[in-house]
C-alpha cells in the first residue's frame, strides 16, 4: 500500500441474497468499536438498510429496524457500541442535522452508520470506513475501504 494513502486496506465480498447480507452485517458487529463512523454508499435499494439490520442483529438488538428515511436518524440502545443509523437522502440543510442532535452521537460512545453520507461532506470526511454496495448478478457486491484502525477492524470480519 502506498504510504501516502490514508486507506488502511480494503476487502470485497459477494452476497447472494438478503439472508447473506444480514449475516454479513452481523459478522461486522463482532468487531465494531464505539466511535466508529461508517459511510454507506449505494443506490436506492442497494441494501444499505439491510446491512444495518444485520449489524443490529449482531449487536443483539431484536426489535424492529425502521429505515430513517423520514426521521433521518434512528438510535438504538445497544451496548458496546450504542448504535446510530442515519439516512441523509432527504436532508434539507445542515441545520436539520443539528436539530436532531447529531453531535450527541459523535461523542465516541456510538457507532454511526450513514446512508447518503455525501449529502454532508463534513461528516463523510470523518468516516472510519466506506462500504460500497452494488447490484451484481441478482445479489450484491460489497466493497469495504478502511481509513482508520477502527475501520480496518471491519476488514478482518469481512473475508
Ligand atoms: P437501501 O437501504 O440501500 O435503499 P434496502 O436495504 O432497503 O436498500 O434493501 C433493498 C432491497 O434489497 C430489499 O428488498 C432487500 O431484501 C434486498 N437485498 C438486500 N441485500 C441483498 C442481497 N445481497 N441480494 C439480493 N437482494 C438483497
Ligand atoms: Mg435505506
Amino acid at each position: 500500500m502506498a504510504n501516502e494513502s490514508p486507506v488502511t486496506g480494503s476487502a470485497e465480498t459477494f452476497l447472494v441474497d438478503e439472508a447473506a447480507q444480514l449475516a454479513f452485517g452481523a459478522r461486522l458487529a463482532d468487531c465494531l468499536q464505539p466511535g466508529t463512523l461508517v459511510a454507506l454508499h449505494g443506490d436506492l435499494g442497494a441494501g444499505k438498510t439491510t446491512l444495518v439490520r444485520g449489524v443490529l442483529q449482531g449487536l443483539g438488538y431484536r426489535g424492529r429496524v425502521r429505515s430513517p428515511t423520514f426521521t433521518l436518524l434512528e438510535a438504538y440502545d445497544t451496548t458496546k457500541p450504542r448504535f446510530c443509523h442515519l439516512d441523509l437522502y432527504r436532508l434539507a440543510d445542515l441545520e436539520e442535522l443539528e436539530l436532531i442532535g447529531i453531535r450527541d452521537y459523535l461523542d465516541g460512545d456510538w457507532s454511526v452508520w450513514v446512508e447518503w453520507p455525501q449529502r454532508v461532506p463534513e461528516l463523510l470526511a470523518q468516516a472510519d470506513a466506506d462500504i460500497h454496495i452494488d447490484y451484481s448478478r441478482g445479489g450484491r457486491r460489497v466493497h469495504i475501504e478502511a481509513r482508520t484502525a477502527s475501520g480496518a477492524l471491519l476488514l478482518e470480519y469481512s473475508a
